[in-house]
């Protein structure tokens, strides 16, 4: 178990996404505030923290929804500008158009949502069955549960075949059990894609759960605590005292002030 600061000769070959002391104020709401750290390409990498401490904020500027006051963020060596197919972001309140099916929603991630060419058909298809929504191609998001709605935001998040994946709380609003299966799932299907992942939470055991590293983040301005390197084999056995040590860790940091040291 470590508790590293970011060794910046280990990634610098392979970073993916570079934050570069950002910065984002909302009148008197200091969102982040000189606010650093890499990501290395095709790691996991999980951002906790408290409800405030800019998480959200931090996402969307690296997706290009949001334009930071200051500081810089690359992502394969080139400034984000704006939202581009190369990031695929996944909502906590799924964002699913009402009015389209599973397979409409699916689709509408695509470079060219309104194409039917066999080839984006099939491409639809293969994203059906890679979130197991095979049979549900037809059904509109009301007639879904919580945690088929978020394969399907997963689905269309994917289509493009992103090299990065921004997950904002994706499994907050599922029941327990199902969010055990969702991580396994995310877990395959990282595994096979090889993506660079954000993934946002506020749960320790999630990030402890799917982690190669945990960013923890500190409120009021939002800054980058520390950061924890999750050295633990997968799947990881919630029970084990290697996990539990690790959780108690994050638990610890996140209830300390912030320092600036790590
Ligand atoms: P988190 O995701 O960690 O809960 P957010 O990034 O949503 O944090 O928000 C960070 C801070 O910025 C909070 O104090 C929030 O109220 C504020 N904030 C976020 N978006 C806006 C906005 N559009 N207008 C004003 N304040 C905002």
């Amino acid at each position: 178990m470590a508790l590293s600061s970011d060794s910046p000769t280990d990634r610098e070959s392979s970073e993916k996404i570079t934050i570069q002391n950002v910065s984002r104020s909302y009148e008197s709401t200091h969102a982040l505030a000189d606010v650093s750290f890499s990501v290395a390409e095709g790691e996991f990498c999980c951002v906790v923290g408290p409800s405030g401490c800019g998480k959200t904020t931090l996402l969307r500027a690296i997706a290009g929804l949001d334009d930071p006051d200051g500081g810089s963020i690359l992502v394969g060596g080139d400034p984000v500008t704006g939202p581009g197919l190369d990031r695929g972001m996944v909502f906590q309140e799924y964002a699913l158009f009402p009015w389209r099916t599973v397979r409409g929603n699916i689709r509408f991630g695509l470079d060219r949502p309104a194409c039917d060419c066999p080839d984006c058909e099939a491409r639809v298809r293969e994203l059906i069955d890679l979130v197991g929504l095979d049979g549900f191609e037809d059904a509109y998001p009301k007639e879904l549960s919580g945690g088929m709605k978020q394969r399907v935001g997963i689905a269309r998040a994917l289509a493009p075949d992103p090299d990065i994946l921004l997950m904002d709380e994706p499994f907050g609003s599922v029941d327990a059990r199902t969010r055990d299966r969702l991580h396994a799932e995310l877990l395959d299907i990282w595994t096979q894609t090889g993506q660079t992942v954000v993934f946002v939470t506020h749960d320790i055991d999630e990030a402890v759960t799917l982690a190669d590293r945990v960013i923890v983040m500190d409120a009021d301005p939002g800054t980058v605590q520390s950061t924890f390197s999750i050295d633990l084999e997968r799947p990881r056995e919630r029970t084990s005292r290697d996990f539990v040590d690790h959780v108690a860790r994050i638990r610890d940091e996140l209830g300390s002030p912030a320092d600036t040291s790590h």
